[in-house]
């Protein structure tokens, strides 16, 4: 194993039954080591904060792991208004935050223009920070306007890369083959682009995962969203088992070995289904972390799954319980923008 994990991180890419290997055998440690070793060279020990706002749990999609899906009547819907996001950001400014992450459910295409006009706003107020939407799917028209209004970054895990594995986690009104346009559309826009998976997903198998590998290597993203799929009880898909937190680290060293650069979160997720997750994750060669600059009654109703945390450390007020926690690793916040390839001059 030590064989593999080395040229890994010669030559950041292994064949498929290298990466199978990686996935299944019984000690990652070297793994975990080589990746952390890696992260630290070009990054230092500061991990990057971004600060997430779930501008909605409207979502005209149907996805059947999602809490927040819409036939899911149980939730109680929300769109926070301008007003709300900007306080949110300016109290995410004055805690330090150079990243705004506005993410939420689908919106009605007819939202577009009022997104447009955020995304302005919060450009010319902040325009020293830099702006990441995860909004889902839009059309490339829409994709181009919240680009010319400011936003730099664009999260969109495109959940797995097996056209039938991603039949059995989505309706059929949506598609692979249209999440992995607007992944194109997204990077030909000029914008510094993220995927992802939820490692676990019902019916995800490891060859499943050997694919996603391969589609992230080829499509070279800035950024790499994994986290462990848990179950939502109000979902279809809600009586699967949880992720593993195990292998979700797995994952994270394997992509820092393949992309010694890349933007990597210690996600929430992780942290929801382990409580040292966000340290595992770190340690693992993982250099980002999202706390939660939403209103309190926003992070209530934005139920993707059970159990997701919201308080202390995970929440943008529990800075300081944030720093103590990195600190216990030797680690801490680093406050930049973090933008891609410009990590080695920060640190420096
Ligand atoms: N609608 C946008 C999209 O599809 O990209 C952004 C919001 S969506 C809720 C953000 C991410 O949450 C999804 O990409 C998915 O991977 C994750 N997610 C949703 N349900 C989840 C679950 N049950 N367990 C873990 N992650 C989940």
């Amino acid at each position: 194993m030590r064989g593999l994990v080395d040229t890994l991180r010669l030559k950041h890419h292994l064949d498929s039954d290298g990466y199978a290997a990686l996935l299944t055998c019984d000690d990652a440690h070297y793994l975990h080591e080589q990746a952390r070793e890696v992260a630290q060279s070009v990054f230092g020990k500061g991990i990057f904060v971004r600060g997430l706002v779930e501008l909605t749990n409207v979502c005209r999609n149907d996805c059947y792991y999602c809490g927040i899906r819409k036939s899911n009547s149980n939730v109680e819907r929300y769109i926070l208004t301008t007003e709300q996001v900007l306080q949110s950001c300016d109290a995410g400014y004055k805690l330090g935050f150079r990243t705004f992450v506005l993410q939420g459910g689908e919106l009605s295409r007819d939202k577009a223009p009022w997104l447009v006009d955020l995304v302005s706003e919060i450009r010319q107020q902040w325009s020293d920070c830099a702006i990441t939407l995860s909004l889902g799917e839009w059309p490339r028209e829409v994709y181009k306007a919240l680009h010319e209004a400011g936003a730099d970054r664009y999260l969109l895990r495109h959940e797995t890369y097996n056209a039938e594995h991603y039949a059995k986690l989505h309706p059929t009104e949506m598609s692979l083959e249209k999440r992995l346009q607007c992944l194109t559309w997204l990077k030909e826009l000029g914008y510094q682009v993220g995927t992802g998976i939820m490692v676990g997903s019902p019916n995800q198998t490891i060859e499943n995962i050997v694919e996603d590998i391969e589609f992230i290597e080829s499509f070279e993203p800035e950024m790499i969203g994994l986290g462990p799929f848990v179950p939502q009880h109000d979902t279809p898909l809600g009586e699967y088992f949880t992720g593993s937190a195990e292998l979700t680290c797995r994952l994270y060293s394997i992509f820092r070995l393949i992309f010694p650069n890349a933007l990597i979160p210690s996600t929430t997720a992780l942290n929801t289904i382990d409580q040292n997750g966000r340290t595992m994750g770190i340690l693992a060669g993982a250099n980002v972390v999202m706390p939660n600059l939403s209103p309190i009654d926003a992070r209530a109703r934005y139920t993707l799954y059970d159990g997701k945390a919201t308080t202390n450390a995970e929440a943008a007020e529990g800075i300081a319980q944030l720093e103590a926690q990195l600190a216990t690793i030797g680690y801490h916040i680093d406050w930049g923008r973090g933008d891609f390839g410009k990590c080695r001059m920060q640190n420096e």
